[in-house]
């Protein structure tokens, strides 16, 4: 890990320096290209690298950020307890393997739908579905009743109209964060419990890692 002295509090609004350049290969060609890079100090979470490659190749922008520690030791699984549009404002941070279920709607949004992001909850569920939609255009899967369901509900969702409802964010690397509203102090609407991952959540977070040093 870099110096981190000079860390900067960045988001995806744009706001602070990328103060650090990278060699990275390109994830669509494989050209080695320079990333742009900042340390991202989340308090009372920790510091991630936020990585942006801009391809001179073949014009791909990718983004993502990395933890320091690559893999926590355990996995965390963290219930919000959604009771008004505000807690859309919380902004998450979701690690790569994370993923998101919102059980009394029975929606879960696979941890594959986006890369790491550091983003409101309410800017991360547009990018979801925005994706999701994509996703179903691009296999023919565009008029499936089921999706047809699953949309409308995260919409009406996003819209609050089926409040109070719980969202849980299962990360099994640990790589995710979630804002409180009153931090350093307990925050009653958020629980996270740490757990060992199960020999299958182990492979998939050791295989499904970047490995790439930051
Ligand atoms: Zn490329």
């Amino acid at each position: 890990m870099a110096d981190t002295t000079n860390a900067t509090l960045v988001d995806e609004s744009g706001q602070g320096a990328m103060d650090l350049v990278i060699p990275r290969p390109c994830p669509n060609c494989g050209a080695i290209v320079n990333g742009k890079a900042a340390l991202v100090d989340i308090p009372h979470f920790k510091e991630v690298a936020h990585l942006i490659l801009d391809c001179s190749n073949c014009a791909t922008r990718s983004e993502t950020y990395k933890s320091g520690h690559r893999v926590e030791e355990k996995g965390t699984r963290i219930t919000l307890n959604v009771e008004s549009k505000r807690d859309f404002e919380r902004k998450l941070l979701k690690g790569e393997n994370c993923t998101i279920e919102i059980p009394s709607l029975g929606l879960e949004i696979p941890a594959s739908t986006l890369p790491a992001r550091f983003i409101p909850i309410a800017d991360f569920l547009h990018r979801a579905l925005t994706d999701i939609l994509r996703q179903a255009q691009a296999t023919g899967q565009g008029g499936n009743p089921e999706l047809k369901q699953f949309v409308q509900k995260l919409m009406a969702f996003m819209d609050a109209d089926l409040l109070p409802a719980t969202m849980i964010f299962d990360d099994p690397a640990g790589n995710t964060y979630l804002e409180s509203f009153s931090a350093p102090e307990v925050d009653p609407t958020i629980v996270t419990v740490e757990y060992e991952r199960s020999v299958m959540q182990e492979a998939l977070v050791g295989s499904s890692y970047d490995h790439t040093p930051i």
